[in-house]
C-alpha cells in the first residue's frame, strides 16, 4: 500500500553508507567547515531553545570535542552529517541549547531535523550499550564510520551492527468497528491500536495474529502489510497492519492491556469518548486510513499544541 511517509523516515536525507569505509574522504568531510556535527549526550539531542526550538546543527568552528565518539549519518542539504556522541555535562559549551528528548520537541522542530536527531540518538544508545564483547567481553571498537562496533580481542573480533528491533502493530476491524486497547500507565483515555514485538522464528503475519490473541483474545485472519515507521526510541521498526475479526468476544489475556474494546466511527470523531495515539505515529495513520474508508471524511487531529518546554 502507498502512503506518504512517516514521521521519523529517513528520506530527507541520504545515508551514503558506501562512505563509511572511507577513512580519508571522512577525515576530509570532517574537517570541512560545511560539516554538521550534532551533539548526543546518552539519549538526548542538543537543541536550540528558541523559541522556537531548532536542532542544533553546529560547525566545526562551533566544536571543540572532536575527540568524541562520531558517527557518520549521511549527507543532509549537501552537508555531511556526523553525530557526536558526548556527556551531558558538556552541554553547557554551547550558550541557549539544551539536551532535550527528541520526542518532547518532534513536532515543533523541522520535520528532517526531528528525523536526524532521532537517528543520531538511536546510534548514541547503540554505541552505549556495546561497549563490550557480547561473546568474550572485551571492549569494542568503532569502526565503519560508527556503524560497526567490533571487539578488540584479536583472537575474537565479533562484529556488532545497529539494533533494530521489529515491532507488529495492527489495526483490527470486525468490519463496523475497529478494536483499539489501552495500557495502565498511559495517560487517562488514551487508546492505541495493539502493537507487539516479532519473536525470533516468527513471521510478521504469525506475530500479528498472536499478539492480537494474547491481548485481547481476538482471532484475527489475513493480516495484510500497511506501511512502516521507524521508532529508533531505543531501536524499533514499527511495521504496520490490517486485519479482519474473526471473533468479536474481548478477553485480556496476558495482562498487557488494562482494557480493550470495540470502536465505531462516531466514537472516535471529536475526541470526547476516547483520546488517539499522537498524529506521529503510525498507530494514528491506521486509525486515521479505516476512518477515512469507512466514512469518506479525514477524522480531525486530536493533538494538544505543543507545550512550552
Ligand atoms: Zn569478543
Amino acid at each position: 500500500m502507498q502512503t506518504k511517509p512517516h514521521f521519523f523516515a529517513s528520506h530527507h536525507f541520504d545515508r551514503m553508507a558506501h562512505r563509511r569505509d572511507q577513512d580519508t574522504w571522512l577525515e576530509q568531510r570532517r574537517n570541512s567547515g560545511t560539516s554538521w556535527f550534532l551533539p548526543v549526550a546518552a539519549s538526548k539531542n542538543l537543541v536550540f531553545e528558541g523559541p522556537p526550538p531548532t536542532a542544533a546543527l553546529l560547525t566545526l568552528g562551533e566544536v571543540d570535542m572532536l575527540s568524541c565518539p562520531q558517527v557518520y549519518l549521511g549527507e543532509y542539504k549537501e552537508r555531511s552529517c556526523f553525530a557526536l556522541l558526548t556527556e551531558a555535562d558538556h552541554a553547557a559549551g554551547w550558550p541557549g541549547t539544551v539536551f532535550q528528548q527528541v520526542l518532547r520537541v518532534a513536532t515543533i522542530i523541522d520535520t528532517a531535523e526531528a528525523s536526524l536527531l532521532a537517528y543520531a540518538r538511536a546510534m548514541s544508545i547503540w554505541h552505549r550499550n556495546h561497549r563490550h564483547c557480547g561473546r568474550c567481553g572485551a571492549s569494542t571498537v568503532s569502526t565503519q564510520a560508527g556503524h560497526v562496533l567490533v571487539c578488540s580481542n584479536p583472537d575474537c573480533i565479533w562484529q556488532q551492527f545497529p539494533r533494530v528491533d521489529p515491532a507488529i502493530i495492527v489495526l483490527v476491524s470486525d468490519g463496523e468497528r475497529c478494536l483499539l486497547g489501552r495500557q495502565a500507565t498511559w495517560d487517562a483515555g488514551r487508546y492505541s491500536t495493539l502493537a507487539g514485538f516479532v519473536e525470533p522464528g516468527e513471521s510478521l503475519e504469525d506475530a500479528v495474529i498472536r499478539e492480537v490473541h494474547e491481548e485481547s483474545g481476538i482471532v484475527v485472519r489475513s493480516p495484510v502489510y500497511h506501511s512502516s515507521q521507524p521508532w529508533p526510541f531505543p531501536s524499533s521498526l514499527m511495521l504496520g497492519f490490517q486485519a479482519s475479526a474473526a471473533s468479536s468476544e474481548i478477553h485480556l489475556r496476558d495482562g498487557e492491556l488494562e482494557d480493550a474494546g470495540w470502536f465505531t466511527p462516531d466514537d472516535l470523531a471529536g475526541g470526547t469518548l476516547i483520546r488517539l495515539a499522537p498524529s506521529v505515529s503510525i498507530s494514528r495513520r491506521l486509525v486515521d486510513d479505516w476512518y477515512l474508508a469507512q466514512t469518506g471524511r479525514k477524522l480531525e487531529a486530536q493533538d494538544a499544541p505543543p507545550k512550552a518546554w
